[in-house]
């Protein structure tokens, strides 16, 4: 037995932790010492949000780690300089993480892996199963999400991890402190930390028999809200899972999506920045100052169309959007305003608390139409028939676009037809006439190859 670190990184949480188990084990009375790297290549294009949901996250850890013994040890620096000397100064024999699929984080441990003198310990994923390990019977990954998921059910996963943060051995060392949290401007974001995310799942299971009739609907609250949890591993999937019986195939079905991007992420890194269909580049995609105008009316939720306003004014407000609505938003962007996906990507990752690369980017190239698993360049959402189907009483416009508070549910959704009240755009552009330039392009394009 002899000293080990626990090196936290997605996985800001003490139960159902197997490398946390593995290090517990492996140290005995010699004691696992918590260490969190503020690393500053994830934080500099990390936006405020999810930074400040990060730090509130160790805060929440360090107050748990500290019922049990000195609490969570944080140092700032790249890991691969950071690590050799913490192992020195710790004595341990080896370091425990939870492993990293996305492409930064692969990298940056093999380079940690490079440098160090003890064995770099990966125990457990992010994921109910790690990625790579869903392989079709040729043995190549899946490129399509419903053979996927059949895989995925079938392949299944392993009961929580019987981690005990209490039967624990915690060594301290020095600690540089967790920073105060970015500027917000205004953003409100939810309460961080295990214990939240165990009280937002267990509130959610009150509301889980009615999630697959009502998960699209943006007016009510029917979804888990359990993303950002997700993302910083305040709580494991592997928990939710055991917890969901024979009938939540929905539920279950919403896990595997995240597990599919995780695995098509592995297998294809470069799809992070590049369309899986390169091809739909090519299209005329606006540029100049007509995307700088167009990006900054969506941005700011004045597009002129109610449901993508909402949807934006949300995201600005709570770093948070509805599912149903980033389609819709992302559609817009793309097929109505001609603003190619990677920008729209990319203002995504600033805003929102959950953003995650794996499911973000794949989520703007299925909208887009240039992802593995795609819905087809014709399929166009139309932000009227949307709004007027899944916000019918127009409740989820009214919450976030106050000037048009005063319409009914007939008017709302088209407010430019009764004349916009004051303070509201008119549309930046007509969605038929867009619609039809967008299919001509793709059918000119498609022509011309
Ligand atoms: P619930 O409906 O309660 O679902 C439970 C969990 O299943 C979610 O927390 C999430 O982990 C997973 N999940 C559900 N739908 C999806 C999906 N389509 N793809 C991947 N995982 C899913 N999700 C992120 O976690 N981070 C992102 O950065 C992100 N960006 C997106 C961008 C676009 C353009 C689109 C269309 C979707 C994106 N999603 C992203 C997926 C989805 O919108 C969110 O996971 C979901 O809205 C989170 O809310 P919830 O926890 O209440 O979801």
């Amino acid at each position: 037995m002899a000293t080990q670190v626990l090196w936290f990184r997605r996985d800001l949480r003490l139960t159902d932790h197997a490398a946390l188990l593995a290090a517990a084990s492996a140290a005995g009375d010699d004691g696992v010492v918590p260490l969190f790297v503020l690393d500053p290549a994830l934080l500099r294009p990390s936006g405020a949000p999810r930074v400040a949901f990060l730090l509130r996250s160790l805060r929440a850890l360090d107050a748990d780690l500290r019922r049990h013994g000195p609490g969570l040890v944080v140092r700032s620096g790249r890991p691969e300089d950071v690590l050799p000397e913490f192992v020195a100064e710790a004595g341990a024999e080896a370091v425990h993480v939870s492993a990293d699929f996305g492409p930064y984080g692969a990298e940056r441990d093999r380079r940690v892996e490079d440098v160090l003198e003890v064995p770099l310990v990966r125990t457990g994923s992010p994921y109910a199963v790690a990625p790579g390990r869903v392989l079709t019977g040729g043995g190549t990954p899946y490129r399509v999400f419903t053979p996927f998921l059949k895989a995925w059910l079938a392949h299944g996963w392993r009961a929580p991890a019987a981690s005990d943060a209490g039967a624990t051995v915690w060594r301290g060392l020095p600690s540089e402190g967790i920073p105060d949290d970015p500027d917000l401007d205004g953003t409100v974001l939810p309460e961080a930390g295990e214990a939240a995310a165990h009280g937002a799942w267990s509130e959610f299971l009150d509301r889980l028999p009615d999630y697959a009739q009502e998960r699209d609907r943006p007016d009510l609250d029917s979804t888990s809200r359990l993303s950002a949890y997700l993302k910083i591993g305040a709580i494991h999937p592997r928990t939710l899972l055991a917890d969901l019986g024979p009938d939540d195939t929905t539920y279950r079905a919403e896990l595997a999506w995240r597990e599919f991007y995780a695995d098509v992420l592995h297998h294809q890194p470069e799809s992070a920045r590049s369309s899986l269909h390169p091809e739909l580049d090519g299209l005329p995609w606006a540029g100049g100052d007509l995307l700088a105008e167009r990006l900054a009316a969506w941005a700011e939720g004045r597009t002129g169309y109610p449901l993508v306003d909402a949807g934006m004014r949300q995201l600005r407000a709570e770093g948070w959007m509805h599912n149903r609505v980033r389609m819709l938003v992302a559609s817009f962007l793309v097929k109505d305003l001609k603003v190619e996906w990677r920008h729209g990507a990319r203002h995504f990752m600033t805003r929102l608390v959950d953003g995650d690369l794996a499911s973000n980017q794949h989520g703007w190239q299925w909208t887009a139409g240039c992802g593995t698993d795609a819905s087809p360049y014709f399929r166009i959402f139309n932000p009227v028939t949307q709004s007027r189907r899944f916000d019918p009483s127009g409740d989820y416009i009214r919450r976030w676009v106050p000037e048009l508070r005063d319409l009914g549910p007939k008017e709302i959704h088209e407010p430019w037809r009764a004349g916009p009240p004051d303070g509201y755009p008119a549309p930046i552009v007509d969605h038929g006439e867009e619609r039809a330039s967008a299919l001509a392009a793709y059918d000119e394009l498609r022509r011309g190859r």
